[in-house]
């Protein structure tokens, strides 16, 4: 088996539950999908990075863990493209008792309910509508997986928070139909967290539209946050 990684990296977690934590990033190649915001545009193509053999990968993860660090993070891309690959990284990573963190838009529930035995923190990207992902045709597709894949987590026990980018495009009408899906399937005490993040450097929302979100979720979630990518100002990768 081989595996396409783009790069691997130690740096500070910008985003999330876990923001500020000393980590080591695993970031593979490939994503298929085109939102507007994405900021590893270089890391979309499959053909982008660099082909291991998995011991090779295993050798290099192991090779480039730091002292404290905090955990290892399984980005790309999407990670869930390659999960086979996935899932053996992440169970070498597990049984070193380092605890391992996924990233991804669970845009695929089978694969996902596969990997999940190795992850210990589950980031549940919710993509809304005016993402760009997919077009609308899809969308409903993606959700189905999406809400398919919070559930798994969320029952396995596994820390499971949300995930929602928002920009001046979201509309908050489709914000909110999206967490009456959300909450419909989950129950609050299932979920270690509520991340909305503002889009950085493009199509940025305001404080209106944020506290909007904010209230949206509130109603739901009282533990809900917005978080701005923390990486983007001090100028880590
Ligand atoms: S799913 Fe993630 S990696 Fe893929 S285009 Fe969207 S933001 Fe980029």
């Amino acid at each position: 088996m081989k595996v396409r990684l783009y790069e691997i990296f130690t740096s500070v977690e910008g985003e999330g539950i876990l923001y500020g934590t000393k980590t080591l990033f695993v970031r593979l190649a490939g994503c298929p999908f085109k939102c507007f915001y994405c900021d590893t545009k270089e890391a979309l193509p499959m053909t982008s990075g660099k082909e291991y053999s998995i011991d090779e990968a295993k050798n290099l993860i192991e090779n480039s863990l730091a002292k404290n660090t905090y955990k290892v993070n399984f980005t790309g891309g999407d990670p869930l493209v390659q999960s086979e690959a996935l899932y053996e990284l992440a169970k070498f990573v597990q049984q070193k008792n380092i605890p391992t963190y996924l990233e991804s838009s669970c845009f695929d529930s089978t694969k996902f309910a596969q990997v999940l035995p190795h992850f210990d923190y589950i980031k549940i990207e919710f993509k809304t509508i005016d993402s760009e992902f997919v077009d609308e045709d899809h969308y409903s597709k993606l959700l189905e997986n999406e809400l398919q894949c919070l559930n798994l987590a969320a029952n396995s026990g596994k820390v499971t928070y949300i995930k929602i980018v928002v920009s001046s495009r979201t509309k908050i009408e489709q914000f909110k139909q999206l967490l009456d899906s959300i909450f419909s399937i989950t129950s609050k005490s299932k979920v270690a967290g509520f991340i909305i993040q503002p889009t950085y450097g493009m199509a940025e929302p305001d404080l209106r539209q944020l506290l909007e979100f904010y209230d949206a979720v509130y109603t739901y979630y009282e533990e809900v946050r917005i978080v701005p990518q923390l990486h983007k100002f001090i100028g880590a990768p």
